[in-house]
């Protein structure tokens, strides 16, 4: 059993060449790209927290007598999910709830998956077999994956069946006797170009005819003929930390992914060939519960973050002494802790699956989902509006080293003499945040992360159990009586008031 330092996910990465395309042009080693230094500093960094003395016993637990990273381990009582929740919450710190997708994440959805093999093996048993093998091996081998649930957007009334060619969207070509062929593209692959492994399942929603698009597999990200297109980066490598301390730092290079001809062994198939399967795997395997606690602690972390940034801000020019910021400060103080009290309620109204695993309450956790993608925007625009102007004539590091330096300090100092580099430093951070290209991803990435919001809240509206609300609405329905009980009982009591 490894696990990883930060220089070994770094070797591992120098070792695998992958196919990366950034700005037209192809990347030849991925560690050595400026705009790809930044993640790999912090996946590495989260890599050595699982050595270091103040969080290795966090990270990385006893495991059926081996020590194991804590996110690979199934929960088996209450006390485990809430010590699953310590080790997310020491990652999502350390990236400030900017990274979504650091390796807790896809470890804990292989985690997931992995506990419930008798979903896959609906498809026949060796499924079941491949993905309990395949978790085996990430786990043991400390590996790191990206994941790509969709079909890019060509035409989204169609299903891919229907699109105007055939392998727009990926899909089987054919089948070998050493796997299967996957032709077409797939969206949107955060971190892609610096993981090792690729993860491919559907989101809900694959229609009859959708036989040759459901595949449910994984691949090394180095395998031949997969092509990883990487956005523009929001630092390509000339920013410095103090203009833009978080895009210096934490930029997710996501990826659309083509896939040339790809051959995906049969041993890494998990779902082939069954729409119904693939569209089920989500509910049925309690992906959803697992994913949710740890995009839930990572969200926590950040809406704790961009509101303390909104507080200080506030102290910098004494606008916290207005009553309306003042209000708006406490309105995304509240929000922030319904986000830790909807982590704390999932953990303390656990279930216990078939297998023995200990999953977090789904209600509080799906709550959090539509909480976070519609409270983080709020914040991130009040947090605009506390700056106003003010960002828009922040001066650059260099004016700080330059003959100007005077005007700075006099100009742009804040209340009650607060140093000027201070102030713009804040600044500088806040609009990193919630101005920046790099900030309005983020944003982005709250609004998206966990799906489309519109369709997440009409699915849960579908799908709420509407039995207690609906027996208090009865109940006091019962209140009103008939019109002709209601009119008789009052004129009874207007008469016997008036001693008739
Ligand atoms: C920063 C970022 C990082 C991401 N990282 C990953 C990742 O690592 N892996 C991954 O797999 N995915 C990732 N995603 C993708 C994410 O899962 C999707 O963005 C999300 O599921 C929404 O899908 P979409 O972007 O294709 O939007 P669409 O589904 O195309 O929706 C676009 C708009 O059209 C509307 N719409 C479209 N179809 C329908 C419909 N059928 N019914 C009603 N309304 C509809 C939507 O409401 C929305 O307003 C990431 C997204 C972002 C923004």
């Amino acid at each position: 059993m490894t696990i990883r330092t930060g220089a070994e996910y770094i070797a591992h990465l120098k070792n695998t060449p992958r196919e990366v395309w950034l700005k037209g042009v192809r990347v030849n080693d991925v560690t050595e790209h400026p705009a790809l230094k930044g993640p790999i500093a912090q996946i590495a960094k989260i890599y050595d927290m699982q050595h270091e003395a103040a969080t290795r016993d966090i990270l990385t637990r006893d495991h059926e007598g081996v020590r194991t990273p804590v996110s690979f381990i199934p929960p088996r009582s209450q006390a485990d999910l809430e010590a699953r929740r310590e080790a997310f919450q020491i990652v999502a710190d350390a990236t400030f709830g900017l990274m979504g997708r650091s390796p807790d994440f896809l470890n804990t959805s292989l985690m997931a998956l992995a506990q419930a093999p008798e979903v896959f093996a609906r498809g026949g048993v060796q499924y079941g077999e491949n993905i309990v093998r395949y978790y085996e091996y990430i786990r043991e081998n400390d590996l790191f994956l990206t994941h790509a649930l969709l079909a890019p957007q060509t035409d989204r009334t169609r299903p891919s069946s229907q699109q105007k060619e055939e392998f727009l969207h990926m899909g089987v070509v054919r089948e070998t006797e050493e796997g299967l062929i996957m032709r077409g593209a797939r969206m949107l692959a955060t971190l892609a170009p610096v993981a090792d492994e690729l993860l491919v399942y559907n989101a809900p929603g694959l229609k009859p005819g959708d036989e040759r698009y459901c595949t449910v597999f994984a691949i090394p990200i180095d395998s031949p003929g997969l092509r990883l297109i990487t956005r523009e980066p929001f630092d390509d490598g000339t920013r410095n930390s103090f203009d833009h301390p978080l895009s210096s730092n934490f930029e997710e290079a996501d990826s659309l992914l083509v896939f040339d001809d790809v051959l995906v062994p049969w041993d890494r198939v998990f779902v082939h060939n069954n729409v119904e399967l693939s569209n089920a795997l989500y509910i049925d395997s309690n992906l959803r519960q697992h994913t949710g606690h740890q995009t839930g602690v990572r969200g926590l972390t950040k809406m704790e973050f961009i509101t303390g940034i909104a507080m200080k801000l506030s102290e910098t020019v004494k606008i916290d002494q207005f009553q309306h910021v003042q209000q708006k400060l406490g309105e995304a103080i509240a929000a922030t802790e319904i986000c830790r009290a909807l982590v704390l309620a999932s953990e303390s109204n656990p279930e216990i699956d078939e297998n023995g695993v200990v999953r977090p309450d789904l209600r509080a956790l799906q709550t959090l989902r539509m909480h976070l993608s519609a409270s983080y925007p709020k914040i991130a625009e009040l947090l605009q509006t506390l700056g106003a102007g003010g960002y828009l004539m922040m001066p650059s590091a260099e004016d700080f080293l330059s003959p100007i330096s005077g005007d700075i300090e006099k100009y742009l100092q804040g209340a009650g003499g607060l140093p000027a580099e201070e102030r713009v430093r804040l600044y500088k951070l806040a609009w990193d945040l919630c101005g920046d290209g790099f900030g309005q991803r983020t944003l982005q990435y709250e609004r998206y992360y966990a799906g489309d919001p519109v369709r997440l809240l009409a699915a849960n509206y579908m799908a709420y159990d509407k039995t207690r609300a609906y027996g208090l609405v009865d109940r006091a329905l019962e209140l009103s009586g008939t019109p002709a009980e209601a009119v008789a009982a009052k004129r009874g009591t207007v008469l016997e008031t008036a001693g008739v």
